[in-house]
């Protein structure tokens, strides 16, 4: 494998053993846990200058705090997505400013994209026949469009409830898909059972945190966030969370930021989820070190309906290391804080509502200031989301 040579390895996060990344191609081969990067500081190459000198590179520019280096990368120019100020929802809160960052502009429309773009570049150098994973539909599309451009075979195993835009792209992009009678667990079980089938021993896992490298990749929102705030760290990111790629990513990217000395602090990070599919609330408001599955989860947002996080640890320390909140919002405030932000021009879709919804929530609470600078991120493109957004307006008979 071609790595660059700021990275040290894969450490497992559960027993800290070290492997070498051509030998470790999904989780820890000594435990099972998962696989964070590690890196050495003083072999990154990096300055704020150098960074601005290569505005126009996607994920390529930040490629000394990445495992692979710019020309090994499979990329669809994913990244530098806009980051947009939304002053109405800043005055409401009663905070100095709130930023959107607008993930939808991603290749796919899709947070994921950065991390599948990491992922599928590890998958090609393995030599892996086929990616797959199991997904609540967007990953998937994502996965299918950097297994084209890898030319690599893609599957996504998905539940009938998924978004039709997100299953017909898939298909579109010359993927896979299994569609999955029930809900995401169902999903899961189906992926893991053709992962275990000796026929399909070529197949490599893009599973959130079943591959070391979709929270790698998650980390370059955060990188980017600070520069366009010019390196001032924001006081709040809010992360609607599912699996917790983008919040543990965030976390990752806080770590090494400092280490390698772009900025001196990390920003509050906060977990928002449904509040009918809220694993890492519930975690953190018992004091739990990890998330137990949610029984019933029944919500509006599809994409968050991740019962049993892959990252529900990781995405509790996150929270707890840099003095976030966990919180939970009602499908109605988070669809309601979707058409809000839209009404300002944002083209937010309804997962990124759950995080604005759970920013009022953090600001009702008291746990924002008035000159704080929170950043709301929407993962997904609200056109991604059109249907569960208008029927909201159709009920209340707009
Ligand atoms: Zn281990």
């Amino acid at each position: 494998m071609d790595t660059t040579t700021s990275l040290d390895g894969l450490v497992c996060v559960d027993c800290a053993a070290t492997h070498d990344p051509a030998a470790a191609p999904r989780r820890c081969p000594d435990c099972g846990g998962v696989l964070r990067a590690s890196y050495d500081a003083a072999a990154a190459d990096v300055t704020r200058e150098s960074l601005a000198a290569a505005r126009f590179d996607g994920l390529a520019r930040f490629s000394d705090l990445l495992p692979f280096p710019a020309d090994a990368l499979v990329t669809l120019d994913e990244g530098t997505t806009p980051l947009i100020p939304a002053p109405e929802f800043a005055e409401e809160l009663g905070v100095g400013a709130v930023y959107v960052k607008d993930e939808g502009a991603n290749p796919t429309g899709t947070t994921a994209d950065r991390g599948t773009a990491l992922a599928a570049t590890a998958a090609r150098d393995h030599g892996a026949e086929k990616v797959a994973l199991p997904t609540t539909g967007d990953a998937g599309q994502s996965a299918a469009a950097y297994a084209a451009r890898a030319g690599l075979e893609s599957e996504a195993f998905v539940p009938t409830r998924s978004t039709f835009v997100a299953k017909a792209m898939t298909n579109v992009h010359g993927g896979d898909m299994s569609v999955v009678e029930g809900r995401y667990p169902d999903a899961v079980d189906a992926f893991e059972s053709a992962m275990a089938d000796d026929d399909n021993a070529d197949w490599h896992s893009l599973a959130p945190f079943d591959t070391p490298y979709r929270h790698e990749g998650a980390k370059t929102l955060l990188f980017e966030v600070v520069e366009q705030l010019d390196w001032e760290v924001p006081d709040a990111v809010v992360h609607p969370t599912g699996h917790g790629l983008g919040v543990v990513g965030s976390h990752l990217a806080a770590e090494q930021l400092q280490e390698v000395g772009l900025v001196d602090d990390a920003p509050a990070l906060h977990v928002a989820q449904p509040e009918d599919c809220a694993p890492v609330v519930a975690a953190d408001d018992e004091g739990a070190d990890e998330t137990a599955e949610w029984e019933r989860p029944d919500t509006l947002i599809g994409a968050l309906e991740v019962p049993d996080p892959a990252g529900g640890a990781l995405a509790l320390d996150a929270v707890r290391d840099t003095g976030g909140w966990a919180v939970g919002a009602s499908d109605d405030d988070a669809l309601e804080a979707a058409v809000q932000l839209n009404a300002e021009g944002i083209e937010a879709s309804a997962t990124g509502g759950v995080g604005a919804a759970a920013a009022r929530e953090l600001a009702d609470g008291g746990h924002l200031g008035s000159d704080d600078t929170v950043v709301l991120v929407n993962p997904v493109a609200g056109a991604k989301e059109n249907d569960v957004l208008r029927s909201h307006l159709m009920r209340k008979g707009v």
